[in-house]
């Protein structure tokens, strides 16, 4: 469509609210804002309008204010105080300093629609030119209580660093990525991205819903907002619960029931692990004799296990490794006297066992050795002696309950 024919027919340019649902409320919470043309028969969508270099920015400006003043109108109407989300490149904000829309928000202000409420979506791909700009305008902003949001977080190489200085409000996370059940690549990105919302305060909501794995994996990763098709469609007016395509609290009822079970079934695991080496407890021969005691450990954990050792409290190896070759164990002891206290968690872990008692399983974790998702099984054996079960990944595969 010629950008000329959509500046000079503004009055056919509508809005569409994708509605926005709360993993809290199981409600809807807000809307994204997204332009359609309405040619007489279709609702266009203006995503090549706003994508397209060619067009001036200050056509944009002009569609995107006359957007937001009919949204803002009817969301004026309606009794829930949703949020309005609405999209804003950088070169957008600019023109004018980003007067326009601080001007349209501040009129609405006094109608009653409380900045707060009013969340701007910039895009991470926008930090790449004139950051530091786009950032003094965005902080500006907050200090009128408008929040921020950055859309299409992991999608390319996340700018972690720009991220923090933002501290924006929300980070949106596009679960395109992760759609066919293709996860694993992405657990990691996700693993940065919400130790990074939890640092700088940021609610992640997830977008791009389309089918229940991902809707899961939202839920299960922190997502405190879902957006996308699985949901609800955008549509033309604002819309309540009932409108949802399905019923959330019913879903989430179901995730909680499974992530349950899965609990319980790695505590009984635990409980069983430690159960086998309580057994062996008395035939403990004291630190001279720790190899002796591994020998009897490494056949009651011959399905679960491919390396053994034992470590003091300050992290230094007093064993042999037991290791499993070919389903072979052999004795390895070239690696007595190592020190492990540097390892994460290693002295969390062993103080830990030595205050309550009781074993602790690691979370997975690639194995530097055999470059395979590892966990550690550790249990207590006296106060000063530490017994290290490292789980084979082929155990953990069989055990839907160890690989989360
Ligand atoms: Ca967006």
């Amino acid at each position: 469509m010629d950008p000329l024919d959509i500046i000079d027919n503004l009055h056919n340019i509508k809005p569409v609210y994708q509605p926005i649902v709360s993993a809290i409320k199981h409600d809807v919470i807000g809307y994204e804002v997204l332009g359609r043309y309405d040619n007489g028969n279709d609702l266009v969508s203006l995503g090549t309008f706003f994508h397209d270099e060619e067009v001036p920015d200050e056509f944009k400006v002009e569609v995107d204010q006359h957007l937001l003043k009919i949204a803002m109108k009817e969301m004026l109407g309606s009794e829930k105080e949703e949020y309005l989300f609405i999209n804003r490149n950088a070169k957008q904000l600019m023109v004018n300093d980003g007067e326009d829309l601080l001007e349209t928000l501040l009129l609405f202000e006094q109608k009653g629609f409380s900045m707060n409420r009013v969340v701007i979506e910039v895009t991470e791909h926008d930090f790449d030119e004139e950051f530091e700009v786009l950032s003094h305008l965005l902080q500006y902003y907050k200090t009128f209580g408008i929040q921020i949001a950055v859309d299409h977080v992991g999608a390319k190489s996340s700018n972690i660093d720009r991220i923090r200085q933002l501290e924006p409000h929300i980070l949106k996370i596009d679960t395109t990525i992760i759609r066919n059940q293709n996860a694993e690549g992405f657990q990691d990105v996700m693993y940065s991205l919400s130790m990074l919302a939890r640092r700088i305060g940021a609610a992640l909501l997830f977008e791009n819903i389309e089918d229940d794995f991902q809707l899961h994996f939202a839920w299960k990763h922190g997502g405190r907002f879902y957006q996308g098709y699985f949901l609800a469609k955008p549509v033309d007016h604002l819309v309540s619960k009932e409108a949802l395509t399905l019923n959330l609290s019913k879903k989430i009822a179901a995730y909680v029931f499974r992530e349950k079970s899965l609990v319980q079934q790695r505590l009984h695991l635990i409980l069983l692990w430690e159960r086998k080496v309580r057994e062996l407890q008395p035939k403990w021969g004291g630190p001279k004799k720790v190899d002796g005691f591994i020998d009897l450990v490494k056949d009651r954990f011959d399905e679960e296990s491919f390396r053994m050792f034992i470590c003091n409290s300050d992290g230094q190896q007093v064993s042999s490794n037991f290791r499993k070759r070919l389903d072979v164990w052999e004795v390895e002891s070239d690696q007595k006297g190592s020190n492990w206290a540097f390892r994460p968690y290693f002295l969390e872990n062993v103080m830990q066992m030595k205050t309550t008692g009781k074993g602790i399983l690691s979370d997975n974790y690639s194995d530097i050795e055999t470059k395979e998702m590892i966990r550690t099984f550790s249990v207590p054996l006296t106060d000063e002696y530490f017994l290290f079960i490292d789980i084979r990944y082929s155990f953990i595969y069989d055990h839907e309950c160890l690989l989360v």
